[in-house]
């Protein structure tokens, strides 16, 4: 669905896929942030289809981690042209699963080396649209969060570290801690940081859950911290 003139909701929980994914388009293309669970690919090239999007036309995918729900066809996407970005969760993305140390087996995705590691917080070019990085550890090692204006918008993708539900918007969840390297003392580190940027979004688009467009979109990171620090320690 089109969230905004130029930023599409392409698969996750509305769709029926595990794993929000969405795309801003660009001058001569699109980037893509997350990209579903490897099954959602049929759900994704259909919206692809349906808004006319050539899949060629997608330059970069950006994961927000490395986990299956949102790294699943970030393989297909590279063989189709785009360049894949991640975090310090490049070693999962190119195993496509856990790994032996992890319990869960059922977490599988085509395995996909990344073509652009992000280790540090820093602003992407990419076909002249200017993205921001935040490196937020917690729910993965590398779990990025990516903010830009789309417009006269001011978008804010929070991937798993948390994202929002409910009736009207204002329950706010953080992600799954199964991971080995999930760290509650670094998710602390990351929703302190996050809410010392001040950073003020008008649109919260979450790894899960619903889009949230709201002039007060903001207080979603004071109602997240709030849910973390209750909740989470
Ligand atoms: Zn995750």
């Amino acid at each position: 669905m089109k969230i905004r003139d130029k930023l599409y909701l392409i698969s996750g929980g509305s769709y029926g896929e595990l794993g929000n994914a969405y795309l801003i388009k660009t001058k001569n293309g699109y980037i893509m942030i997350d990209s579903s669970k490897p099954d959602a690919l049929t759900t994704i090239r259909n919206n692809l289809a349906y808004w006319k999007i050539k899949e060629k036309e997608i330059s970069a995918v950006l994961l927000t981690h490395g986990h299956d729900d949102h790294a699943g066809c970030a393989a297909y996407f590279q063989n189709q042209g785009a360049k894949i970005y991640v975090g310090a969760d490049n070693e999962t993305l190119q195993k496509g699963n856990f790994g032996p140390n992890s319990p869960f087996t059922n977490h599988m995705a085509p395995p996909c080396v990344a073509d652009v590691i992000l280790k540090e917080d820093q602003i992407l070019t990419i076909d002249s649209f200017q993205i921001t990085v935040y490196c937020m550890p917690g729910h993965t090692d590398g779990t990025l969060l990516y903010y830009a204006k789309v417009d006269d918008d001011r978008v804010l993708f929070t991937g798993d570290m948390f994202f929002i539900e409910g009736e009207t918007g204002t329950d706010v969840k953080t992600g799954w801690k199964g991971d080995l390297s999930y760290s509650v003392e670094k998710s602390g580190m990351s929703f302190q940081k996050l809410w010392n940027l001040g950073i003020e979004p008008n649109i919260v688009l979450g790894g899960h859950g619903i889009p949230f467009i709201n002039k007060n979109a903001k207080e979603a990171i004071r109602s997240a911290y709030k849910y973390f620090l209750l909740n989470n320690r």
